[in-house]
C-alpha cells in the first residue's frame, strides 16, 4: 500500500514560478489550478526526489515536474499515482539501459539508448531529463511532454502490466478503450500521424503514453484527426482539455 506522507505546501508564489516555465499557465480556470495545487501537495509528500550525477535538485524543480505531472490526475478520482516513489532527476539527457515498459516483463534492448525519461516496472523510480523536461513545458505544441509520458506509464502499471489498458473502473469503456487503441496503433503503423508520435509503434504501452501526451499537449489536433482516441482517452481521464466547440 501506499505510505500516506502529509502534502507538503507549495510556496506562496508557485504559479509565478509555473508560469515561468509554462506558457499556458494562466489559461487554466482557477478550478483546475487549485485542484493542481492541491494534487502536487500530495505528491511531493509521496515521493523521494534523488540528483543524479551533480544536478542540483532546487524546490523550483520538484515544483515543476510535481505540478505537470498531476496534470494527469485532475479530473480522476484519484489523488495520488500509483506506485510512485522516486523520482530521479538528470541535467540533461540519459543513457539508458535500454531497457523500457514493453510488451513483456523481461524483454529488454542491449543497446544503449540516449533518452528524456524512464520509468521503471513496479515502484521503481520514474528518471527524468531536467533540460527536456524544461524545453517541452515551454512548447506544448510540439505535443511532447516527458513528465506526463513517464507517470503515464505508472497508471498504465496500476493493473500490472504495461499493456496500454489502464485500470479501466468502466467495462463499456474497457471494450471501446481496446477497440479504439488498437485500431488506431495499426493506423499509426501504416501511416503516421500528424498528432501522434511514430514512437506510439513501439508497443502498447508506449502508444498508450505517447496518446496521453497528445491529449494533453495538442487536444484539438488529437480531437481533430483522432476523434474516437480522443474520446476514449477523455472517458478515461475524464477531462476535456479541447474544449467545447
Ligand atoms: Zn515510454
Amino acid at each position: 500500500m501506499f505510505r500516506r506522507r502529509r502534502p507538503v505546501p507549495l510556496p506562496e508564489d508557485w504559479e509565478d514560478q509555473v508560469a515561468r516555465h509554462d506558457p499556458t499557465w494562466w489559461q487554466r480556470t482557477i478550478e483546475e489550478r487549485t485542484r493542481i495545487r492541491d494534487l502536487a501537495e500530495v505528491l511531493l509528500g509521496q515521493v523521494r526526489w534523488e540528483p543524479a550525477r551533480g544536478f542540483e535538485l532546487t524546490d523550483e524543480v520538484r515544483l515543476l515536474v510535481a505540478t505537470q505531472a498531476v496534470r494527469l490526475l485532475v479530473g480522476m478520482e484519484i489523488d495520488r499515482f500509483p506506485d510512485v516513489r522516486t523520482v530521479i532527476v538528470h541535467a540533461s539527457v540519459i543513457v539508458g539501459t535500454g531497457e523500457r515498459p514493453g510488451p513483456a516483463e523481461g524483454v529488454y534492448d542491449d543497446e544503449d539508448v540516449l533518452l528524456a525519461g524512464e520509468a521503471a516496472h513496479g515502484d521503481g523510480p520514474i528518471v527524468l531529463a531536467w533540460d527536456d523536461v524544461t524545453w517541452e513545458v515551454r512548447h506544448p505544441r510540439r505535443g511532447r511532454n516527458v513528465v506526463l509520458h513517464e507517470f503515464a506509464h505508472k497508471l498504465d502499471m496500476q493493473d500490472g502490466v504495461v499493456d496500454g489498458t489502464p485500470l479501466l473502473l468502466d467495462p463499456s469503456l474497457a471494450e471501446r478503450w481496446i477497440e479504439v487503441c488498437t485500431r488506431t496503433f495499426h493506423e499509426l503503423e501504416a501511416e503516421g500521424s500528424e498528432v501522434l508520435d511514430d514512437y506510439g509503434t513501439v508497443d502498447a504501452g508506449e502508444f498508450f503514453a505517447v496518446a496521453t501526451e497528445a491529449f494533453f499537449c495538442r487536444p484539438s489536433a488529437l480531437r481533430r484527426h483522432h476523434p474516437d482516441l480522443y474520446e476514449v482517452f477523455a472517458a478515461y481521464y475524464r477531462q476535456d482539455p479541447a474544449g467545447a466547440g
